[in-house]
């Protein structure tokens, strides 16, 4: 139930009996060679979607843009400043209290530390609606995953073979570790923090229906 698809009156209708609504957000950046600049807001709109299935909640429509300063300069991705950010996230929130919601599910795609913070303060101290981030970054996904979440890594590409498959260029994954440059992150040459070659459809489909399960206990 996508927000955009209503009209006033059915929004109206909706307030009356429910004031809960996800917005989801993503990212444009790149993902390797082999999964498209839409990934992490292809996950997040796929994990909203699901959750409005099973809730009845409505989905705002997604903000695309976020913070993703490890993977700057390769072209396509596409960022704004923290407090870009951070102020216009706060902006949208501020409309959806105007229009009587009160309750926001914030769903990220995207997990650096540093947009994640700018995500969770802009909904800091807005009275009159309550702002929770349905974090699944945190969820133990080791007994389903050979090698740990990182960047178009194993479950990344795992989770995007089983929603889009169509999206997924298999054959180009390479895998690539993570290193450092003093305290930077070093830039891979194809952008790749992990090891997708170890992603399947299946393990897609696991860690899929664990993000959920997960995220409905805590709406
Ligand atoms: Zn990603």
């Amino acid at each position: 139930m996508n927000l955009l698809d209503f009209s006033w009156t059915e929004i109206e209708e909706y307030l009356k009996y429910k004031t809960a609504i996800f917005l989801p957000i993503g990212s444009v950046e790149e993902h390797g060679y082999h999964l498209p600049l839409s990934t992490d807001g292809d996950i997040a709109l796929a994990v909203c979607n699901t959750l409005s299935q099973k809730t009845g909640i409505l989905v705002a429509p997604i903000i695309w843009y976020g913070y993703s300063n490890s993977t700057r300069g390769y072209p396509g991705t596409i960022m704004v400043g923290i407090q870009e950010l951070k102020n216009y996230i706060f902006g949208v929130l501020l409309g959806l209290k105007e229009s009587g919601f009160k309750t926001v599910y914030i769903v990220s795609g995207h997990y650096s530390n540093e947009h994640i913070t700018a995500l969770v303060e802009a909904g800091k101290n807005i009275r009159g609606i309550r702002v929770k981030l349905l974090d699944f970054s945190k969820i133990d996904f080791s007994d389903i995953l050979e090698t740990k979440p990182m960047h178009a890594c194993e479950a990344e590409t795992s989770l995007m073979l089983y929603l889009f498959p169509q999206k997924v260029k298999l054959e180009k994954a390479v895998n690539e570790d993570i290193a450092f440059e003093g305290d930077k992150l070093k830039k891979t040459k194809s952008g790749v923090f992990g090891t997708p070659t170890k992603a399947s459809k299946e393990k897609g489909k696991l860690l899929f229906e664990r993000i959920i399960g997960e995220l409905e206990k805590l709406l």
